[in-house]
């Protein structure tokens, strides 16, 4: 099952990408946490992205699509991937198809997280994870059950990201609504979009999502 997680930032993707991929046993990928990891650690991948994704823009199409056609290539692909933040233009979209079609793959279902503007803003200015396992976590919304120690893995360290501070959050919006946006025609064309309502509970969205995919 090959399925794209698609919606602004702080819908909930990487929270729910997380849950499909245990549930279905397939691999969670996440542009953003590939890009994270370069950046930390040190990469000249991660030189040369660390002030576009610190502005809150995109990086370049050429970069994310190698990126993603060396990741999609790996054995533990074979089964199946949610993608979580890829693709975020057209070209990018254009480009995993063409990756899909070359392996006589294709995708079944995007799943549009719909949710408004002015949600988003607290939601990611109160967001954590795990520095162990990369389980997500919210301040208000989705606290550790044990204060301090990670559900996931017991863990007790934590982190943040650097670009979700209010400035940058709105900066992330205007690329979404500017390039991000515009890709759902092109899906809808292809009649695998459903539309998931984010602004409700976590376990209320991970429902809604796997009724649909139920159907794959
Ligand atoms: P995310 O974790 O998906 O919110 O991504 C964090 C940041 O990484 C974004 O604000 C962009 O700077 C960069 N990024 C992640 N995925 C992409 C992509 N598919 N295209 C361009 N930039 C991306």
């Amino acid at each position: 099952m090959n399925v794209i997680l698609f919606g602004p930032p702080g819908a909930g993707k990487g929270t729910q990408a997380q849950l499909l991929a245990k549930r279905y046993g397939i691999v969670h990928l996440s542009t953003g946490d590939m890009l994270r990891q370069a950046v930390a650690s040190g990469s000249a991948l991660g030189q040369a992205v660390q002030k576009i994704m610190a502005a809150g823009s995109l990086v370049p199409d050429d970069i994310m699509i190698e990126l993603i056609a060396e990741r999609i290539e790996a054995p533990d692909c074979a089964n199946g991937f949610i993608l979580d933040g890829f693709p975020r233009t057209t070209p990018q979209a254009e480009a995993l198809d063409a990756m899909l079609a070359e392996k006589g793959m294709s995708l079944d279902r995007v799943i549009w997280i719909e949710i408004d503007d002015a949600i988003l803003v607290d939601r990611i200015s109160g967001r954590f994870n795990c520095a162990e396992c990369g389980a997500g976590f919210h301040d208000s919304f989705h606290r550790p059950k044990v204060e301090g120690v990670c559900d996931g893995c017991g863990a007790r360290e934590f982190s943040r990201r650097k670009d979700d501070n209010a400035e940058t959050v709105k900066a992330r919006l205007e690329a979404y609504h500017e390039q991000t946006a515009p890709l759902l025609p092109y899906y809808r064309s292809k009649s695998i979009v459903e539309t998931v309502d984010g602004s409700t509970q976590i376990s209320d969205v991970a429902g809604r999502i796997e009724t649909i995919l139920e159907g794959v």
